[in-house]
């Protein structure tokens, strides 16, 4: 039987649901409309959909899956020009979904200094130094990643750096992007006097020693200031450096990312400029979903409007932007997430939400009433309450709209509000890496704080729906932070990874299942980005976004999911990342 008479018998014989699929693909040449361009077979195709979890094969065509079954099915659907790849029995899943990454604003940083997170003080000096060195043409000295808490109470301070470079700025933030040291150039290029005042007393500050002078420690929203004034970030340097970003994103797996927002302030058109850019040069390998926010309080009442306007210009083939991201408080580590009890040792001191709750509840409900989706940045059991609370009071003014909601990060959650995120349909968004033994956090907050950090499981056994992401580059691991398998493993044993004898993450009951951690990967993001009908899973007629695994992440031992290498990544029926054979040999 000639391959065209094979695949007109299964056309005739196959479901209504693939006649479609095909009818509506757009292939080139219609003589051969019936098979597929690449097959992969004698695989272990585990789909993240309900109806069909395990298969042995899948075929594609142009960008989209146009089988997914069997070897025998599969065969009918490989024609003469089809390349067929045997997978060796290895696993293929739905390409990795990132639901929480800043990887746009994220380039701009991948040619800066990266410093260890984990390291001490003086490796971070001699790493400044080496980085000056390298770079001395450079008219400002730019990085990112130390832990502010290594420095004390104090912080850290200008003078550890004019010691090694004092004719030049140099403003390295820290890992979670909500500080920054400086040195006293940097401070002088900022024009930072005793006069200079606080933009928010005691949340957004410059700190100073006993004279009123500022030590080189910027916190919050100075520190974002001090990038824009110092004009670390330009153009060309964001191009360059998310193309690398979306290729190491590729070599993970990720097919998709929501772009949780630019951490320096870009305008609409710069923004554009950037993606288009991209998009241009083919280098877009990647599905983006990206975000607008306010900056400050007073943006309340503009920043949906602005959010309307960034969904309206920022459309390409691969990126749009549909959804109001809202910062609404800090971290635990920088006693800036909003809590019900004050931090320990720190009278009078829970936390700032950024809005009121009366501000949130305009926007939120303000954002409703355009069919808008709603991402909320809330890590304190306070900020996290009244977020719900606005949401609450959006879905009563607005039962009808098509906005879908997440709050993202989720560290501390009140017994009371974990039923409330199925309730209301709101998505708890996190990063499992973040999610073993906090000796940092746990300082900062009460016993019973320390034990509902990262309540995954309950929130799960609640009904509500988990995503999961990176949150690069404020993951705190580097580009390592950006793959989806080792947060898979952090996530199911809430312990650094490969390491079977540290300490668990309180509690140990709020382990997650390996299939939960891949839902939060695919198919739930995929909710999340309003593209469930499009990707997360491995279905006829959905967009050919694969990764193929080099062993199974669901029979190893949870300690070697990390080691799980990526053998093969396809993004729109592509291949973007392929592993040199020779690493994946055994
Ligand atoms: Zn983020």
């Amino acid at each position: 039987m000639s391959d065209h008479a094979r695949s007109r018998r299964f056309i005739a014989t196959s479901t209504v649901l693939v006649a479609l699929a095909i009818a509506s693909c757009s292939t080139k040449d219609n003589a051969a409309s019936e098979t597929g361009d690449l097959a992969f077979v004698n695989a272990r195709v585990y789909t993240v959909s309900e109806q069909l979890p395990w298969a042995d094969a899948v075929v594609i065509r142009g960008d989209t899956i146009i089988y997914v079954g069997n070897e025998d099915g599969a065969s009918k659907m490989i024609g003469e020009s089809t390349e067929v790849r045997d997978l060796g029995a290895k696993l293929l899943l739905p390409g990795f979904i990132d639901a929480h990454a800043h990887p746009v604003a994220g380039g701009a940083y991948a040619t800066a200094l990266s410093l260890d997170t984990w390291g001490m003080v003086d490796e971070w000096v001699e790493a400044i130094a080496d980085y000056a060195e390298a770079n001395t043409e450079a008219p400002v000295l730019f990085g990112y990643g130390f832990l502010a808490t290594t420095f004390g109470p104090v912080g850290p301070t200008r003078q550890l750096i004019d010691a090694i470079v004092s004719d030049k700025p140099v403003l390295i933030m820290d890992e979670g992007f909500h500080a920054a040291w400086a040195n006293t150039a940097a401070l002088d290029a900022l024009n930072i006097t005793q006069d200079t005042s606080d933009p928010v007393p005691g949340y957004s500050y410059y700190k100073r020693d006993e004279n009123g002078n500022a030590t080189g420690y910027l916190l919050e929203g100075t520190a974002g200031l001090a990038m824009d004034t110092l004009d670390v970030i330009t153009a060309d340097i964001v191009i360059e450096g998310t193309g690398i970003i979306v290729d190491i994103m590729n070599s993970y797996g990720v097919t998709a990312a929501f772009d949780a927002g630019m951490i320096e302030t870009g305008d609409v058109n710069s923004v554009k400029h950037i993606l288009d850019s991209l998009e241009e040069s083919g280098e877009l390998t990647m599905r983006l979903v990206g975000s607008s926010r306010p900056e400050t309080q007073e943006q309340y009442l503009t920043a949906v409007d602005t959010a309307d306007l960034w969904r309206n210009e920022l459309k390409g083939e691969r990126y749009h932007y549909n959804t109001l991201k809202i910062p609404d408080d800090g971290t635990v580590e920088g006693r800036t997430a909003a809590m019900f009890e004050d931090y320990q040792g720190e009278p009078g001191n829970s936390g700032e939400t950024v809005f009121t709750e009366e501000q949130m509840t305009h926007m939120i409900t303000d954002a409703a009433s355009r069919d808008m989706d709603v991402h909320v940045h809330a890590l304190g059991e306070r900020a996290i309450h009244e977020t719900l609370n606005a949401i609450e009071a959006a879905r009563e003014a607005h039962p009808d709209s098509e906005t879908r909601y997440a709050i993202c990060h989720v560290q501390v959650i009140t017994d009371q509000d974990v039923p409330r995120f199925a309730q209301l349909d709101v998505m708890a968004q996190s990063t499992p890496l973040w999610s073993s033994y906090d000796t940092y956090g746990e300082q900062f907050v009460s016993e019973d704080q320390f034990q509902r950090f990262w309540r995954f499981k309950s929130l799960e056994d609640a009904g509500a729906r988990l995503t999961f992401g990176s949150d690069f580059p404020a993951s705190g691991a580097g580009t390592l932070g950006l793959s989806p398998i080792v947060q898979i493993e952090m996530g199911h044993t809430r312990q650094e990874f490969g390491a079977p004898e540290a300490p668990v993450q309180p509690r140990e009951s709020e382990r997650l299942s390996v299939e939960s951690l891949v839902r939060g990967f695919t198919i739930d993001a995929a909710y999340q980005l309003h593209m469930e009908d499009e990707i997360g899973s491995i279905e006829v007629g959905k967009k050919a976004d694969l990764v193929v695994l080099d062993q199974d992440i669901f029979e190893v031992d949870a300690y070697d999911i990390h080691k799980t290498g990526v053998v093969l990544t396809v993004m729109d029926g592509d291949v973007v990342y392929e592993a040199d054979i020779t690493e994946t040999e055994e």
